[in-house]
């Protein structure tokens, strides 16, 4: 349990993090979930249950009512790369929407301007994308990261649809691996009524990122900023800590896939290197987070990672494996799908989308 000051805290930047975002449908579930986050809720009322149990038919048929009036579909044609009998995919949760100052606080405005005009980038607020990674093995259906489920922003939380459209359901997923607990990579591990989105897969996460968001401490000393963060990740990993294993650095984690320590977007991230042969895939989640500054000035301090110093340090020697190795890529924030290559550019870098 949280102290109770700092409980009413996360209370009160909760609430105005909430307003911020808006949530589309279901207002009344959405709030009493952040409300159960708040409260460190260790069960609902069996009347809440009850209402919660009528009220699912509704939304999961309203749901599928807004797929069929054509609502929010997948931003990109199927992009997919095979690896001998393996092929991976790229699959949408839909895009965030994020101030840019989250990104661009303290960078050199001139350089900076440049870059994002480049690109063609806006300067107040950005889309990023997100690309989940399917993989799909012999005997096995791989997913790594959950998306944003339906609790984070009204334009992310698409996956299931991204999965429908794959042809698989959720209990056609075997494992989920997590590359970090942010909410858009971990807060889709639950649905509207708390239950586990994936009943039947097995779940993995490296061991420092489990340590560090389990750590009743975390909520204290994240900041301000990312209190919710930390609050909403206690409580899902709380609900799936059955279902969940460990590994940790240079671990095979599956057949032909490696776990790669890339911390500094959260202390334990990590990247999954899917190799079959001489050919490979990274799995790279946010160690790269962008396709203009992180590949331009990968040595800028990032406000999107919370060791920003590690952060710069990791991306530098990713891009550097990266294009050394001639791996390919799949970003998670990242255009097209996510998945490219990454090649020299002078003294920098520039992603290479697949598809172009
Ligand atoms: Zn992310």
């Amino acid at each position: 349990m949280l102290p109770l000051m700092a409980t009413k805290m996360v209370d009160q930047r909760a609430c105005g993090y909430a307003q911020m975002l808006a949530p589309q449908a279901s207002e009344v579930l959405h709030y009493f979930r952040l409300w159960c986050d708040i409260q460190q809720m260790e069960f609902v009322s069996e009347w809440g249950r009850y209402l919660m149990q009528i009220d699912r038919r509704r939304v999961i048929a309203g749901l599928g009512a807004t797929a069929l009036c054509g609502g929010p579909t997948a931003l990109f044609a199927r992009t997919s790369l095979q690896l001998g009998s393996s092929e991976v995919i790229s699959l949408s949760d839909g895009n965030l929407v994020l101030p840019a100052e989250f990104f661009f606080q303290g960078l050199p405005e001139g350089e900076l301007d440049l870059i994002l005009s480049r690109h063609n980038v806006p300067r107040d607020q950005l889309e990023p994308p997100c690309n989940l990674t399917l993989l799909r093995q012999e005997g096995r259906i791989v997913l790594f990261d959950a998306g944003s489920g339906p609790a984070f922003m009204p334009s992310a939380g698409k996956l299931l649809s991204s999965l429908e459209a794959e042809g698989l359901t959720p209990e056609d997923i075997t494992h989920v691996v997590f590359t970090h607990a942010h909410p858009d990579h971990l807060w889709g591990i639950l649905d509207d009524f708390d239950d586990p989105i994936f009943p039947d897969a097995q779940l993995m996460m490296g061991q420092g990122e489990w340590d560090y968001w389990t750590d009743p401490n975390t909520v204290d000393t994240i900041g301000e900023a990312r209190a919710s963060f930390a609050v909403g990740a206690a409580r899902r990993l709380a609900a799936i800590e059955d279902q969940i294993s460990f590994f940790n650095d240079g671990t095979e984690i599956l057949p032909g896939v490696m776990a790669h320590a890339t911390h500094g977007h959260t202390p334990g991230h990590m990247s999954f290197e899917i190799r079959d042969g001489s050919s490979a895939v990274m799995v790279g989640g946010d160690a790269i987070g962008n396709e203009h500054v992180a590949f331009d000035r990968p040595d800028w301090a990032s406000g999107a990672d919370q060791d920003a110093d590690l952060g710069a340090k990791t991306r530098m020697r990713l891009l550097d494996q990266l294009a050394t190795d001639d791996i390919a890529l799949l970003g998670f924030h990242l255009p097209h799908g996510g998945l490219g290559r990454v090649e020299r550019s002078g003294d920098a870098y520039r992603f290479v989308p697949e598809d172009v």
